[in-house]
């Protein structure tokens, strides 16, 4: 039986994993008791190392690959190279998803899937040919290329069989995170990467993705693949070795109907998963983790956010950086599209102190929605920021809407 909890908000809401619930009778209360009206919770995940500081038996959790944290039916994998394996070190309960979604709905608390579609090092193994592969020819086995036609058919079997499993009413809203290239970035603790002190232009040029699939879509985009290989190689190159700094952008760097190529290629992938998604998430609200920037890679997909034809309810910006760069981010972003745009704020980056304002002036900046990272891993001082934060964004929502009554 699932209550209304009072104060309860569509306003905002906390990233948490399975883990952080599973097996803790007094977690989904401890969220609750945030403020938070949603909760973003782990459904398909890539490796992960995480402390887990208030759950009653154990402290971190080891994640050793990408898991799906739902069971599901196998027929319809039936055939298909890749496909999400379960989470070996988290047997004990099969349907962890569910398991803390139910303790999480008991509490009033709207459930979100978190669904990470196409970052996995196991899948990558398992397919290397599906990956990733840059300018010279070498893969990032992190990362499935979303152009090849098999890991669009995972991503989307992927959503299908959680939506197979949970229905509307238990789930009526999916995270999507990497709907398309991760890039050079993995994020990984083992990188050793930054001491060639690469330019975010080289980086996203060794991002560009060069495999059979990409090359066709880059042709038929208007450019030629091979240029662009060299151009990308060159360039990379001249800095690397020469110490020669690469100019701004992909458009500066490879010129701007080769970008622009290779731009139109990204979106029109992106685009065709999300409606891929979305058809087999009937009824379900898509919420789709971006970047406004075209030319960026990774787990918040570059767009075009005003020419963006894809399926999405609204569009999650991360906005973990400089304040004032992510104020610009959330501006830019209401201007550009009509969507609604969701701020994702870290309190695991921010101190604590200054949680609170950013949220306000995001909020200012036209943020209709925030999301909390993350309810799990933060300490009790960052916990603490988080309720001062929302606390003040459910003020402020109710006095605009107030305002906007009395008007
Ligand atoms: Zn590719």
């Amino acid at each position: 039986m699932t209550a209304t909890r009072p104060g309860a908000t569509d306003l905002s809401g906390a990233f948490v994993y399975t883990w952080d619930l599973v097996g803790d009778p007094g977690a989904a209360e401890r969220i609750a008791a945030l403020g938070v009206g949603s909760v973003v919770l782990q459904a398909a995940y890539h490796s992960a190392r995480a402390m887990t500081p208030y759950h009653p038996v154990h402290r971190t959790v080891h994640a050793t690959h990408s898991a799906a944290y739902f069971p599901f039916d196998p027929d319809p994998w039936h055939g298909t190279r890749l496909r999400p394996p379960a989470p070996g070190w988290a047997v004990d309960v099969p349907d962890r998803f569910g398991t803390a979604a139910t303790a999480l709905r008991g509490q009033g608390l709207r459930v979100e899937a978190w669904l990470v579609l196409t970052h996995g090092t196991a899948l990558g193994e398992q397919a290397p040919d599906l990956t990733v592969r840059n300018a010279f020819d070498e893969q990032y086995g992190y990362a499935l290329c979303p152009a090849q036609p098999e890991v669009a058919e995972y991503a989307t079997q992927l959503v299908g069989s959680f939506c197979a499993r949970y229905d509307t009413a238990e789930v009526p809203t999916l995270m999507l995170e990497a709907c398309g290239w991760l890039g050079f970035e993995h994020g990984s603790h083992h990188e050793k990467t930054a001491g060639a002190d690469l330019t975010r232009a080289a980086r996203d040029l060794l991002s560009v993705c060069l495999c059979p699939a990409c090359r066709a879509g880059i042709a038929a985009a208007g450019a030629d693949p091979e240029g662009l290989a060299q151009a990308v190689r060159r360039t990379v190159d001249t800095e690397l070795r020469g110490g020669a700094r690469v100019p701004g952008t992909l458009h500066e760097a490879l010129g701007d109907q080769t970008a622009g190529a290779l731009l139109r290629h990204r979106q029109s992938v992106i685009e065709q998963l999300t409606r891929n998604v979305a058809a087999v998430a009937p009824g379900r609200e898509l919420l789709l983790m971006a970047d406004g920037d075209p030319g960026a890679t990774g787990p918040d997909v570059g767009l075009d956010l005003g020419r963006f034809q894809g399926r999405a309810d609204a569009l999650v910006l991360k906005c973990w950086d400089d304040e004032h760069r992510s104020v610009a981010r959330i501006q830019a972003a209401v201007r550009a599209t009509d969507r609604p745009v969701i701020a994702n704020v870290s309190v695991l980056e921010e101190h604590p102190a200054r949680v609170a304002g950013r949220v306000a002036r995001l909020l200012d900046a036209g943020a209709h929605q925030i999301r909390y990272y993350h309810a799990g891993l933060a300490s009790p001082a960052r916990l603490q920021a988080l309720r001062r934060a929302d606390a003040y964004a459910r003020e402020a929502a109710r006095a605009a809407r107030t305002t906007k009554g009395a008007a």
